[in-house]
């Protein structure tokens, strides 16, 4: 397998409003102990089965939260067993059922300290982005910090504070034992790429994002894309191409596994940052 992006989803929030059939798609499993849960294909949701309760990684839209209640069912969980909300960054794509999720849960709500302040001070870059979209106001209970990861059953997780695509956004490593023969992986979900905030035309108009973001992006990349990772996981599944495989999961023959796929990944994202930079 080598690394391959496509192109998003058309208009997916109005589709996901009003023919969400067009994009959904059943849980599927990614590595040993996560599963692809967001049930559409134009935002990731993953849920990670820690062996002492699940952590959900993201929650897409209010418009489609039935259907990423319905792919935790079909992995073979349940809402209730979700003990963390872990949030990417404050955009309205990943963040927007965090509220529903965390009243059906009542699991705590983890984000950023930088990307709470940038949605509390810029509501209309963050949260309500997008006017066919009806987020719910949350409250964030906990914050990342480089230096604590966060436990839960046998699974720790890394967080590491990659800002660019907004002040706050974070990434997740883990790592996840195969119980056929027993390697270990590191599993990864960088929190954000996109650089449609990336760009001159964005910080114009922007009250929260600065050009100092995207030199630290880029100023990163060497340092993000260093990191050994055996299975990278994206955020938007256009990103790097994850569907083709759904449903293929066994312990025996891991899909996802390649360790060259998160540095060709972020030398990717780089170059599309500086391509927008020579407009
Ligand atoms: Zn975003």
């Amino acid at each position: 397998m080598s690394f391959r992006c496509t192109p998003p989803p058309k208009d997916p929030v109005r589709t996901l409003a009003t023919e969400p059939w067009k994009l959904a798609v059943s849980a599927f499993q990614v590595s040993p102990r996560t599963w692809y849960v967001s049930g559409q294909t134009w935002v990731g949701a993953y849920l990670i089965d820690t062996g002492s309760g699940c952590i959900l990684i993201d929650t897409a839209i209010p418009e489609s939260l039935y259907m990423l209640v319905n792919a935790i069912y079909q992995s073979g969980h349940t809402p209730s067993d979700i003990r963390m909300i872990l949030l990417s960054h404050a955009h309205f794509d990943h963040i927007g059922a965090a509220a529903a999720l965390k009243a059906l849960t009542g699991a705590p709500i983890y984000m950023s300290e930088e990307d709470t302040r940038f949605m509390a001070e810029c509501p209309d870059e963050t949260l309500v982005l997008d006017p066919d979209s009806h987020p719910q106001l949350f409250t964030v209970d906990k914050f990342y910090h480089n230096d604590t990861p966060i436990r839960l059953g046998d699974i720790e997780i890394r967080t590491l504070l990659t800002p660019g695509h907004t002040i706050g956004c974070t990434s997740f490593f883990w790592q996840e034992t195969n119980p056929v023969n027993g390697e270990r992986y590191t599993v990864a979900m960088h929190g954000g790429v996109g650089a449609n905030t990336m760009n001159d035309n964005y910080y114009a108009k922007s009250k929260g994002l600065t050009p100092d973001l995207r030199d630290r992006f880029l100023a990163d990349e060497p340092k993000v894309g260093a990191i050994h990772v055996d299975i990278a996981l994206p955020s938007h599944p256009n990103q790097i191409e994850i569907l083709d495989k759904a449903g293929q999961y066994t312990h025996e023959s891991q899909p996802y596994l390649d360790s060259t796929i998160w540095a060709d990944f972020m030398h990717e994202r780089v170059r599309q940052v500086k391509a927008l930079m020579k407009d």
